[in-house]
């Protein structure tokens, strides 16, 4: 029942997942370096985050018993010179991510495949949040960052979040 193209599409979102996990580890290693540990632990949530959507692909495929193919993951280069460009650079990734899953959507939904659309939707709502989420810590970076009063205060809290399994379950 499912669409040849829609399968390459899932398949290929793993990769994107779990490259999205190693770049935020990526972020993480660098604010860690750093001395901002507030950051890093944000970043490495994120990267947690990033890795139970890859799982969700993964389940979702097997489950409806399409064949999943596990491919290279890239090496994350983005250069990091100054403590605002991870925080441009993830989003403009998280930019990246949503076009990609509208790509499956669109490919879902010419398909007539309602059930992989339905499996899309919380993904759609949740990239809607890391865009927001993103987008609030550039802002937050903005108007406090170049304090170094301010920084740490942003530091210890980006410091308190905490890794929550997905709403979404298989
Ligand atoms: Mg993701």
């Amino acid at each position: 029942m499912f669409n040849e193209k829609v399968m390459k599409l899932l398949n290929e979102q793993i990769t994107k997942e779990f490259y999205s996990a190693y770049l935020y580890l990526h972020f993480a290693n660098y604010y860690e370096e750093q001395g901002l540990k507030g950051f890093a632990n944000w970043f490495t949530v994120q990267a947690q985050e990033e890795r139970d959507h890859a799982l969700l692909f993964t389940k979702y495929m097997q489950n409806n018993e399409i064949k999943v193919t596990f491919e290279a993951i890239a090496k994350p280069d983005t250069e990091l010179k100054e403590h605002m460009d991870a925080l441009k650079a993830s989003l403009t990734h998280e930019q990246f991510v949503t076009a990609s899953i509208h790509t499956i959507y669109e490919a879902a939904y010419e398909a007539r495949d309602f059930r992989t659309m339905q499996f899309l939707d919380w993904f759609v709502k949740e990239q809607a949040e890391e865009e927001m989420n993103s987008s609030d810590n550039i802002k937050k970076m903005e108007l406090f960052g170049t304090d170094s009063k301010g920084l740490y205060m942003l530091d210890q809290e980006m410091g308190t979040r905490m890794y929550a399994p997905p709403s979404l379950v298989l």
